[in-house]
């Protein structure tokens, strides 16, 4: 496949497949009006979607189930199918397909009509629409066969089921796109931390992706055959996207050449990335070898377009930066490496202050971003160029993924980012202040219980729908806190997936 990064570009290559279920036994002429309700139906639903829904045949015997989920399983461009049992359709037929589905799958629970025709009903009526029963012998063998699954359950013309399927596809498209992912690690992992590590094969048999090391130095060389006009290309973009201080000015700034060189670092990554089909990436501050700065510009900017990013080797990270930024293509906000970094622990007003480094992705804000330099503490390299901003208050979900050993923890908290309480003049990165739901003690309790990373995506583009939706799909624990968090539900909801998921694993 050609290596594609941009988050819209993706979502236009995906397809959703539109099945119908029913039967022989109906007779021609019913099963000609089952096609053409069947037709209306995905015609309702293909506009509410961001990847193409493709109309199939209407199927009735177990031969042409089989075949069509074996088809929708080989097409590289099929990210799932939605299945929706006009009339009955006996679900033993159904098995031969299902147990060959690699596919993501999503029950579509409707019927052709909105009100019942009370005073005209009859018989031939109750034959054709019968998905109330038909869906019902379907959900069986989804439950009897242990397909992971979601449900959309009402009116297609009902925004609210259409938004759920929405939901699903966007997290059908995130999965898709971190089964096809390679990611590329600059260095290994910070010295001694732990929550950053992980199995890197386990994440290729749970998630598809490959997770692969590059020596730092192949990035610097790539950086040092940057052109000079290039550059000089890259700088202007700089001008016209950002505040530029006038230090860092083309006409007259005395630390121009600094904003060159964080020129040069996008434009050697960009060309690394490419050359390995990357879409996601880690760098290393420990490691870092000829690089003149810390990546922080150019990771910022990577982020925005749709590329993964994790910090001090955390791939992890990376992989849910990039699912969170295909998962929210075309949305208003966006994904961003995020950390967890201080608090204020006013009593009854605790808020987070969240930040990295450098590296947080200005889709998180409306703001023009300010083009700064900078002295930074730790790394021993030249000062690093860094894009600073504010994050946008509004709803938003952070998301960690740990290793448990035992396979993979997603553990999500829905948050409120609010305008920080004072200005903050002498902070000169990207940031975000937010006030976990449902308080901060509770969240934050949750939080450590669970094992959650101090890295996460912050997303501000999708709900926890799409990121319940995602994990479902991949089969990872998850954790959520949110409005309805309590301590001691919490703790139970820990171990039930825990022990879950170890049974489900199996020996
Ligand atoms: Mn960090």
């Amino acid at each position: 496949m050609t290596h594609v990064v941009d988050p819209a570009e993706t979502l236009a290559g995906y397809e959703v497949w539109f099945l119908t279920g029913s039967q022989g036994l109906y007779g021609e002429e019913t099963l000609r009006q089952v096609e053409e309700q069947s037709r209306a139906v995905h015609a309702q639903l293909e506009g509410a979607l961001p990847v193409k829904l493709v109309w199939k045949p209407v199927l009735k015997d177990a031969d042409g189930i089989r075949r069509a989920l074996i088809e929708a399983s080989a097409d590289d461009k099929v990210i799932g199918v939605t299945t929706w049992m006009h009339t009955f359709s006996p679900a033993k037929m159904w098995i031969g397909g299902l147990t060959a589905l690699t596919k993501p799958l999503l029950h579509l629970h409707t019927q052709a009509n909105v009100t019942l025709p009370w005073a005209d009903i009859d018989f031939d009526f109750m034959n054709l629409n019968q998905a109330a029963h038909g869906d019902r012998e379907f959900g069986y063998v989804l439950a009897r066969l242990g397909v992971r699954h979601a449900t959309a359950v009402g009116h297609v013309s009902d925004p609210r089921v259409q938004q759920r399927v929405q939901n699903w596809t966007r997290a059908a498209a995130a999965a898709a796109s971190v089964r096809s992912l390679k990611l590329t690690r600059f260095g290994d992992n910070m010295r001694y931390v732990a929550v950053t590590e992980g199995d890197k094969t386990e994440a290729e048999i749970e998630l598809g992706v490959q997770v692969n090391t590059w020596a730092v130095n192949e990035l610097a060389e790539a950086v040092s055959s940057a052109s000079e006009e290039d550059i000089d290309d890259l700088v202007a973009v700089y001008e016209r996207d950002y505040d530029v201080d006038p230090s860092l000015r083309r006409d007259g700034g005395d630390r121009h050449a600094a904003l060159r060189d964080g020129a040069a670092i996008e434009l050697g990554l960009r060309s690394l990335l490419a050359q390995n089909g990357s879409a996601a990436f880690t760098t290393n501050f420990e490691d870092l070898g000829s690089l003149k700065q810390l990546p922080g510009l150019a990771v910022q900017r990577l982020m925005a377009d749709g590329y993964g990013f994790g910090a001090e080797g955390d791939w992890k990270t990376a992989v849910l930066v990039r699912a969170m930024n295909v998962a929210g293509a075309g949305l208003s906000g966006g994904a961003s490496l995020m950390e967890d970094y201080t608090y204020d622990l006013t009593p009854g007003a605790e808020k987070i202050l969240g930040a990295h480094m450098l590296e947080v992705s200005p889709t998180l804000t409306t703001t023009k971003p300010t083009l700064e330099i900078h002295p930074l503490g730790i790394g021993g390299k030249d000062d690093p160029v860094r894009l600073v901003f504010t994050a946008d208050a509004g709803e938003a979900v952070v998301v960690a993924l740990s290793d448990t050993r035992d396979g993979f923890r997603l553990t999500a908290n829905v948050v409120d980012v609010v305008p920080p309480t004072e200005a903050l003049p002498k902070l000169p990165v990207g940031r975000a202040v937010w006030e976990p739901r449902p308080s901060f003690p509770v969240a934050a309790e949750a939080w450590l219980t669970a094992g959650a990373a101090h890295h996460t995506v912050m997303t501000t583009a999708v709900g926890l729908q799409v990121i319940e939706d995602f994990a479902t799909l991949v089969g990872t624990e998850f954790l959520v806190i949110d409005e309805h968090t309590t301590a001691r539900g919490f703790r139970d909801e820990l171990r039930l997936q825990q022990t879950w998921h170890r049974l489900d694993r199996g020996f």
